[in-house]
């Protein structure tokens, strides 16, 4: 019964749009030092929501989320792979985005499909089961669990990788009361003596030890940090306004993957790729929240967004951007002007 049930769920969770679904125990993490001293590093910046004790307990013991917890299923939701979206035809400058967030929200569209498998499991059992899910934003350690379920191996860029399937997936967890087969932790170190993604990074954040000191991270900084970007750090963030894929367009095994696996919901919205930067300048309030609504991008709110394009436009060294960032010395965000006044000054020592 139990390995037909387990496979029922997998069936259903391809058929939801997920293209991994494996199964482990809720037993402690065993690389949790490793996190443990990312944290006493001081790695993971601003985001203190991660270091509370509350979540490093959870972290350390995953019964403590759901005490009546038997198996955890880990499920892997494609998005789009860069190497397939088409060329842009944008005029100059414009910036990039990293392809996760080139569609609808996945904070908006995973959780649809993790109800629906959960309602399907009560079906398949004839009776509720007590569960609780996540996707990136619950206190585990998503990529160990994701090993141990059998998904891939944490890559030098610290992501999971699988070896037909890439990285470029979005994890999402079910924790159940209910028995299924744990399968067998994926073990084998695929990086080898690659260093691709080491070298590729722009700004060398890239750890010895599997992590990102997220301090120095382009993702951060464009997404999670809510301040002033450090100014030394400004010239290595390129065109990148929101997020960044280098190490993982690097990686040979995002190079030769599958990339026919994108989900439909997270489909690409028209010119997300590559936005025209001057006119991502000029978006006023009302403009932003209408053009970013139910996408990830509105998780960086105007502010931070407009702060990541003037300084994309800084780095453009592109004279056609001075109007735009001339007038965004007027706007109503301090955050935006400083960035504006940078910017400025970046393409004026071009000229
Ligand atoms: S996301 Fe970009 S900045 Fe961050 S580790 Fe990868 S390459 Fe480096
Ligand atoms: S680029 Fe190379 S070292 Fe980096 S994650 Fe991919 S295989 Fe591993």
């Amino acid at each position: 019964m139990s390995a037909a049930l387990k496979q029922a769920i997998q069936n259903e969770a391809r058929r939801l749009g997920f293209i991994l679904a494996g199964v482990t125990t809720p037993d402690p993490p065993p690389h949790l030092s490793v996190f443990e001293d990312w944290l006493m590093q001081g790695r993971h910046a601003s985001m203190n929501y991660l270091a509370d004790d509350r979540s490093r307990a959870r972290r350390a013991d995953p019964r403590l989320i759901l005490p009546e917890c038997k198996s955890i299923l880990v499920l892997a939701l494609p998005y789009t792979d860069p190497k397939t979206a088409e060329a842009s035809n944008q005029p100059a400058p414009s910036g990039r985005v990293a392809s996760y967030a080139w569609g609808d929200d996945y904070h908006l569209v995973i959780p649809e499909k993790l109800k629906a498998l959960v309602a399907f499991i009560e079906r398949q059992v004839g009776h509720p089961v007590f569960n609780r899910w996540y996707t990136d934003t619950g206190p585990i350690l998503e990529r160990e669990l994701a090993q141990r379920a059998g998904l891939g191996w944490i890559g030098k860029n610290s992501l999971l990788i699988n070896p037909k399937l890439g990285s470029y997936f979005l994890l999402a967890e079910i924790f159940l009361d209910l028995e299924l087969e744990p399968d067998e932790p994926f073990t084998t170190d695929h990086c080898g003596t690659c260093r691709r993604c080491i070298e590729a990074c722009p700004t060398q954040c890239i750890l010895p030890n599997r992590t990102i000191d997220a301090r120095r991270c382009i993702s951060y900084l464009t997404i999670e940090l809510k301040e002033d970007i450090p100014p030394e750090l400004r010239p290595m963030l390129g065109n990148w306004v929101f997020g960044c894929d280098i190490c993982q367009a690097a990686c040979p095994w995002n190079r030769f993957a599958a990339s026919e696996h994108e989900s439909p919901a997270l489909k690409p919205r028209t010119g997300a790729p590559r936005p025209n930067l001057i006119r991502e300048l000029e978006l006023m309030p009302k403009g932003f929240n209408a053009k970013f609504k139910d996408s990830p991008i509105k998780r960086a709110k105007r502010r931070g967004y407009l702060r990541n394009v003037a300084v994309a436009l800084g780095n453009s060294k592109d004279a056609n951007a001075l109007p735009a960032l001339t007038k965004a010395l007027d706007d109503p965000e301090p955050l935006v002007r400083e960035h504006a006044t940078w910017a400025i000054q970046e393409i004026e020592k071009k000229i």
